[in-house]
């Protein structure tokens, strides 16, 4: 099976910022380790600063989160591709430019796909774990193709895969999409040439999956325990 990661592009001309004090953060302070400091669960919805003129396929923000203007949203839902849903995203220009420009309706894209936890062989493993503040963080992976294990994936053509939450992976379906449908500010990369890493701190599953998908999940015991 192939699948590919939906990236940001290359270069981040055009990100959105986050309007200060209207996208409320969590920040967790250790009570025993005063180093572990980690952000936690969005509390609101996104509320964004756009920077470029042109509303591209896709939009993202210096955060990684990942928006769909209506347009694309609607390709999605005719395409009926599984494994996500949206929440609404609030959004003004940074500046306000010369024309006026027509802001659609915006939609952050949230992971409801599941492609299990990336196997051992992919080196990834817990390092280090934190039962008081829930601070954890795993080992990296050198070879991006032992990530995906079709035996745990739900068979939803948007996924995530554990721990790497921030990683949106798609089906071969919705990537000859993106493509055939020429869409733009987006980059399909396929599984091979994903960008290894050396270590990954992604919090727990909780931040970014709801609790209704969560409880459906087949997820190991120690897992549900202290990583949700
Ligand atoms: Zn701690």
């Amino acid at each position: 099976m192939n699948i590919y990661l939906l990236s940001s592009p290359e270069s981040t001309y055009g990100s959105a910022w986050y309007v200060d004090k209207e996208v409320i953060g969590q920040t967790i302070r250790c009570s025993v380790n005063p180093n572990h400091i980690h952000g936690g669960k969005r509390q609101s919805d996104l509320s964004i600063l756009l920077t470029a003129r042109i509303i591209k396929s896709f939009i993202w923000t210096w955060y990684s989160d990942c928006i769909l203007p209506e347009e694309t949203y609607q390709w999605f839902l005719d395409m009926k591709f599984t494994g996500f849903t949206v929440r609404p995203v609030k959004a003004r220009m940074k500046k306000n430019p010369p024309e006026p420009v027509i802001i659609p309706p915006l939609w952050e894209l949230v992971l409801t796909g599941w492609g299990g936890i990336a196997p051992e062989n992919s080196g990834i493993k817990l390092d280090e774990y934190c039962p008081y503040c829930k601070s954890v963080s795993y080992t990296g992976f050198h070879n991006p193709t032992t990530l995906f294990d079709e035996k745990q994936w739900d068979g939803s053509d948007i996924f995530m895969i554990w721990p790497l939450p921030n990683y949106i992976f798609v089906t071969e379906r919705v990537a000859e999409t993106i493509i055939k449908k020429k869409m733009t500010g987006c980059r399909v990369i396929p599984l091979k040439d994903v960008r290894t890493a050396d270590s990954l701190g992604p919090g727990l599953l909780s931040y970014y999956m709801t609790e209704e998908r969560i409880r459906e999940l087949n997820l190991p015991d120690d897992f549900r325990e202290n990583l949700v």
